[in-house]
């Protein structure tokens, strides 16, 4: 039988549509499959982004907060901007409307009481002498403007301004800075300013451009306030996504590991389920839903560990009782063969004692082949609400005669009245003629059996006691394992191979019931079960009634729902 390893019998291993052999490599088991997105070297443009959890959200905080700020920025100077557009404007009209008023008063000033503008649109020459005079061009602008300036006197006619041929005057400013304050090459709408002058009105026109304003500078130190908050809150954000993504990598990464772990086979591998640790209440549960799942795991293969133990020395078992009756009839062949076939008395005593070996045999193949249909539960139990003395008394009736020709006194107790149990009828009488039955082969000549079958608040309670060898109290909880023979089974004669009880313990729990047993040494033993009223509808555990007398109890039970579960007190 090929054993061990496990994969010795699997499959080749190919990925679909691969052609070849498939290389494996050898070792430990692999901890896990590689999950292609994750763990493969990425190509293109993702290399460049980091690969880790921690990484991505460290990015992803950057990302969010410089586009935050860009737009704030943006925002920000626009408004800015617009507001001083305003200012400008609303400033340069305020100080056209002064070089106006100015350049009013220096022209009627210089020419004194004739007109400043003659009939056909020239300027009076003195007028244009003071205008042009080098003091006045930088009170012009560099005191009353702060900025280049140029003035037009002319006429204004029907919405039209027609300057006069000698009337253009323009200034540059030529002082330094102010404190703060840059130029900005600007050109303000031409402002005009009517003079109510000697004889012939006229009008004033002033454009400035260029001026000295704070914009830039206002500009300049609110952008560079709003990089250094930037930069003040892309430091605090990398230390938060940092220290939020190590929350939450933290317990990922233990989890990782964790399943690393059960995943090479530790299978008592947990991860702590202390709430601190874990931080938030996702992972709390995550980490108590992993820990169940372990504890399934662990205890699925445990289940089938033992299970696969269990058939390993069932099957072992199993060869070794039927190598006993072959290899005896093997040497009774071969004897026959030889010299001892030629007498008549040997023949006939190894004849018979083949046909023993035969019995043997059959008695063997008809149980294992009972256990192993109880075991794949292809066994479907014939309830039926019978009354249950009925089966007892057929199946004591059996061992009547076996009972007589070992010289022992077997009796039964019924109840007066039916007591209608829904069971199935084949079955339990297997049982109780096993039970009986290994009574009668462990009790000497002279003892007595006793059954006995009494209603319980459970159901039914059938009870086999007899006067016999008793079993060790060592012994006592693996009466109940396939083929365990305890050391006065040969004393007592015994032919059983040890598997009689194991089918009344398959049997009662497939009644959803249970068997126990109370033994004193060389006083005797007795085996109790307790089956329910309705196996459909086991509800209640039958009444934990106290061994008789001072032996040691091994009981076996049974859930509800018919599971195998075997627990052995004493
Ligand atoms: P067997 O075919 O050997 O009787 P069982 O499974 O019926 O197999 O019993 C297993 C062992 O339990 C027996 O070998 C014996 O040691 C012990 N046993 C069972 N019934 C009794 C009994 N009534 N008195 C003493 N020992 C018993």
């Amino acid at each position: 039988m090929a054993e061990g390893g496990g994969g010795a019998s699997a499959p080749p291993s190919t990925s679909s549509g691969e052609a070849g052999p498939a290389t494996r490599t050898a070792g430990p088991a692999p901890s896990g499959r590689t999950l292609r997105s994750g763990l493969e070297r990425p190509r293109g443009i993702r290399r460049l982004f980091p690969h880790t959890f921690q990484g991505r959200l460290t990015i992803a905080f950057i990302a969010i907060l410089a586009l935050t700020l860009s737009l704030i920025t943006v925002g920000v100077v626009n408004r800015l901007g617009d507001y001083f557009d305003q200012q400008q404007r609303e400033d340069l009209t305020a100080r056209s409307l002064g070089v106006a008023q100015y350049v009013a008063l220096v022209a009627e000033g210089a020419s004194n009481i004739s007109p400043v503008l003659s009939a056909d649109n020239v300027v009076d020459p003195r007028v244009v002498v003071q205008l042009t005079r080098s003091t006045q061009e930088r009170i012009l602008a560099d005191q009353l403007a702060k900025a280049d300036v140029r003035i037009r006197i002319g006429t204004f006619i029907d919405g039209v301004f027609t300057p006069a041929s000698n009337g253009d005057f323009e200034a540059g400013l030529e002082v330094g800075a102010p404190v703060g304050q840059t130029r900005e090459f600007i050109t303000s709408d031409p402002t005009r300013y009517p003079v109510n002058g000697t004889l012939v009105p006229y009008w004033i026109e002033v454009t400035l451009s260029n001026p000295y304003t704070y914009r830039a500078t206002a500009l300049a130190t609110t952008t560079g306030l709003l990089a250094v908050i930037g930069l003040l809150a892309m430091a605090i954000s990398i230390s938060a996504g940092a220290a939020m993504a190590s929350r939450i990598t933290i317990p990922l990464r233990r989890l990782t590991e964790a399943s690393r772990g059960l995943a090479e086979g530790d299978l008592a591998r947990r991860v702590p389920d202390d709430p601190d640790q874990w931080g938030s209440r996702e992972f709390v549960e995550l980490a108590l839903q992993f820990n169940t799942m372990a504890d399934q795991v662990q205890e699925s293969v445990e289940i089938i560990r033992r299970d696969r133990d269990r058939s390993r020395d069932f099957l072992a078992d199993v060869s070794h009782e039927l190598r006993t009756p072959i290899a005896a009839m093997r040497t009774f062949n071969e004897l026959l063969r030889e010299r001892a076939g030629e007498d008549p008395t040997a023949r006939a005593e190894f004849l018979e004692a083949s046909a023993v070996q035969l019995e043997r045999l059959d008695w063997l193949a008809q149980n294992l082949l009972e256990l192993s249909k109880l075991d794949s539960g292809l066994v479907l139990l014939d309830l039926r609400p019978d009354d249950i003395r009925a089966t007892v008394e057929q199946a004591v009736e059996q061992a009547d005669a076996a009972a007589r020709r070992r010289g022992l006194d077997l009796a039964v107790s019924l109840p007066e009245h039916p007591l209608r149990i829904r069971h199935d009828p084949v079955r339990v009488g297997q049982v109780v003629a096993n039970l009986v039955g290994n009574a009668i082969k462990f009790t000497p000549r002279g003892g007595r059996v006793r059954v006995e079958v009494a209603p319980t608040d459970f159901g039914v309670q059938i009870v086999v006691g007899d006067s016999g060898v008793g079993i060790d109290a060592e012994e006592l909880p693996r009466i109940f394992e396939r083929f365990y023979r305890g050391t006065r089974a040969n004393e007592a004669r015994g032919s059983g191979s040890g598997l009689g009880l194991a089918i009344v313990q398959s049997i009662v729990e497939m009644h959803g019931g249970t068997v126990r047993v109370s033994s004193r040494l060389n006083a005797g033993s007795t085996f109790t079960v307790a089956l329910p009223r309705d196996p459909r509808n086991v509800d209640v555990r039958p009444a934990d009634d106290p061994a008789e007398g001072v032996g040691i109890v091994a009981e076996t039970s049974s859930t509800t729902d018919l599971k195998v579960n075997t627990e052995t007190a004493g």
